[in-house]
């Protein structure tokens, strides 16, 4: 039987824990799970996700009962780009499903414009009952999305994108909002009882959204972190080393067994709809060109990293609610 995982409160969950939100503990069976026919162990993101999904609900009714605001996100969705709008859909249940509000003001690719949208940003930033304002990207061609971005108010900046937070994580500071995709990777490392301290940690991708912030991250938890991009050479050797492999390159499939030593832990931030329908992530998953069987854990794709980045955009936003004061 899987031993307990521990009880952690590590610095990068300190904001949250604040705010009444714990590491969730995973059951032995949910722990135990194997990629089938091997001993990788699935690092279920899905379970996870859903239990902060729970803690939600129930601080919501707490805080409720001590004159405490129920938290609200506002979607901000330009365009007609069929993915957003099914990653806005999605959003819009988690949040129901965890108590909060949430409302998606869309516009037509017609209608938008840098100044019309910087109008919009600038009301939300306003409003008193919004506490976490999202602009989903990509945005309509022309519409320069840095510009809308840094226009939000930084206590309302859910997805930890501006400078002003990103800025502290980079200084060590973890009481900012942390971006979701990479503290959703950290909270599901710490639920799984993955140790991270003194291990050897290999980012692959360096966007400003998940690569970097990922890697100060880890940091912030005393890996040894390497960074590697598109211009990296022999990238399966530098992989090889490895005890964690972040694979978040945006490459169908790029890492198979040769890139992995035995007993590492994989995570697939990677997300693509292959020609036969199904999804598959950045890392081969399978026995026998892949890591399974090979890799002591892994996470699945979809059910790995894709519904804590919905479930720690719950957190930032319960945190952006719950630390202004009592009106
Ligand atoms: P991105 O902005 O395209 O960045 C990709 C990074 O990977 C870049 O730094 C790039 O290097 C590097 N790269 C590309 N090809 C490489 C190669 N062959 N070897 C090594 N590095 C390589 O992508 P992103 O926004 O970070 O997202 C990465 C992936 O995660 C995508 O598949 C995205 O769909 C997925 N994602 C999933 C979630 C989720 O919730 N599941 C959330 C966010 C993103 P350069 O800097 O040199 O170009």
């Amino acid at each position: 039987m899987a031993a307990a995982a521990p009880r952690v409160s590590p610095r990068f969950f300190r904001r949250a824990q604040a705010h009444g939100f714990c590491v969730p503990d995973i059951p032995a069976d949910v722990r135990a799970k194997c990629v089938a026919g091997t001993s990788t162990r699935v690092l279920d993101g899905r379970f996870v996700a859903d239990a902060l999904v729970a803690q939600c609900g129930a601080l919501v009714a707490q805080k409720k009962g001590q004159g405490g605001r129920v938290p609200k996100l506002v979607v901000v969705l330009a365009g007609e780009d069929p993915a957003s709008a099914v990653y806005v859909g999605n959003k819009e249940k988690m949040f129901a499903k965890a108590g909060f509000e949430s409302e998606t003001l869309k516009i037509a690719s017609c209608d938008t414009t840098l100044e019309g949208l910087l109008s919009v940003v600038g009301e939300l930033n306003a409003r008193a009952d919004v506490d976490g304002i999202l602009v989903q990207l990509p945005l309509p061609a022309g519409i320069p999305a840095h510009v809308v971005l840094a226009a939000i108010d930084p206590r309302k900046d859910v997805d930890g994108f501006l400078k002003e937070n990103m800025g502290l994580l980079a200084l060590g500071d973890f009481s900012g909002a942390l971006p979701c995709t990479p503290f959703g990777i950290m909270v599901l490392l710490a639920a799984h009882g993955i140790p991270l301290e003194s291990k050897r940690a290999v980012v692959v991708g360096r966007s400003n959204i998940v690569g970097k912030p990922m890697s100060l991250l880890l940091l912030g938890e005393d890996s040894t972190v390497t960074v590697a991009h598109s211009r990296t050479t022999d990238l399966a050797a530098l992989t090889r080393e490895a005890d964690i492999v972040i694979a978040a390159a945006g490459r169908p499939l790029l890492l198979g067994k040769e890139h992995v030593k035995a007993g590492a832990v994989v995570v697939d931030v990677g997300m693509h709809r292959k020609s036969d329908g199904k999804l598959c992530g950045d890392v081969d998953a399978t026995f026998e060109t892949g890591v399974a069987g090979k890799a002591s854990a892994l996470t699945p794709v979809p059910g790995g990293v894709g519904p804590m980045t919905i479930a720690m955009l719950l957190v930032n936003t319960a945190a952006a609610a719950w630390s202004k004061p009592l009106s």
